[in-house]
């Protein structure tokens, strides 16, 4: 089965799962959010919220219960159209070995240069692409040596610009960057919120101001879920 297009409704019934046997990582997860809306997803560490985003991506599936997007049963979609329409960003950035382009791309060659720049551009990122001795062509370093925390964080930002999913999944970082750069991720963050459905695993405050729900994780449990933190 196809997806919907545009934003997609995520909806988590009675998910319960476990990396191995006898241990339930996650316990009976029951969310609904409707297309276009940005969940704040919060809980200490260990709580399952990378989990959570992994379920959603089929990198596991459920023990128990159902994941849906856009009211599909995920097990029912093809893997790569799942996939293909989920951007998702990780607390490591993953940079290979190839090309400024091919790392933004992944080698898909209808996104032209042309959209590239302009995306980098907006993302604060023009200087830096222009310091570089063969532009787009620049070859990076497996891991991303020679980039800096930022640069890295923005480029996997300009990944999910350029495959302009229905979902956006972000698992925020949650070491402390320059002002300069916070503020270029901050702004970032916003445009990515715009006609999206977002899971934003947040650490920032100001990430979490802008979520229309909250869900407090603890211990693999809901321990809250709410319009707004009262703060
Ligand atoms: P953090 O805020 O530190 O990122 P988190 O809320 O994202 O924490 P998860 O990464 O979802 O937490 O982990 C939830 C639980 O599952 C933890 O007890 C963790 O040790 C365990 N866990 C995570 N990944 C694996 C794995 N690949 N194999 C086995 N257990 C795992
Ligand atoms: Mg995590």
């Amino acid at each position: 089965r196809l997806l919907p297009e545009g934003a997609l409704s995520v909806e988590f019934r009675s998910v319960t799962f476990g990396y191995e046997e006898d241990n339930t990582t996650l316990e009976g997860l029951n969310f609904r959010l409707e297309p276009g809306k940005v969940l704040g997803l919060l809980g200490r560490t260990g709580s399952g919220k990378s989990t959570t985003a992994r379920l959603l991506l089929r990198f596991y599936d459920p023990g128990e219960g159902a994941i849906l997007l856009g009211d599909t049963d995920i097990r029912e979609v093809h893997l790569h159209d799942l996939r293909s329409r989920i951007g998702f960003v990780t607390q490591n950035i993953e940079i290979f070995q190839g090309t400024v382009r091919d790392n933004l791309t992944f080698y898909d060659s209808s996104i032209d240069d042309t959209l590239i720049r302009q995306v980098l551009e907006e993302l604060g990122l023009g200087n830096w692409l222009a310091s570089l001795p063969k532009g787009l062509d620049t070859l990076l370093e497996s891991g991303g040596g020679g980039l800096s925390a930022g640069e890295a964080q923005l480029l996997a930002f300009a990944r999910v610009f350029l495959k302009n999913p229905g979902l956006v999944v972000l698992d925020e970082a949650s070491s402390r960057l320059d002002p300069a750069t916070e503020q270029l991720l901050e702004r970032a963050v916003n445009r990515l919120l715009k006609d999206r459905t977002c899971i934003i695993i947040a650490h920032r405050l100001s990430t979490i101001q802008r979520a229309d729900d909250i869900l407090m994780l603890d211990d693999g449990r809901i321990a809250e879920h709410g319009k707004r933190l009262a703060l």
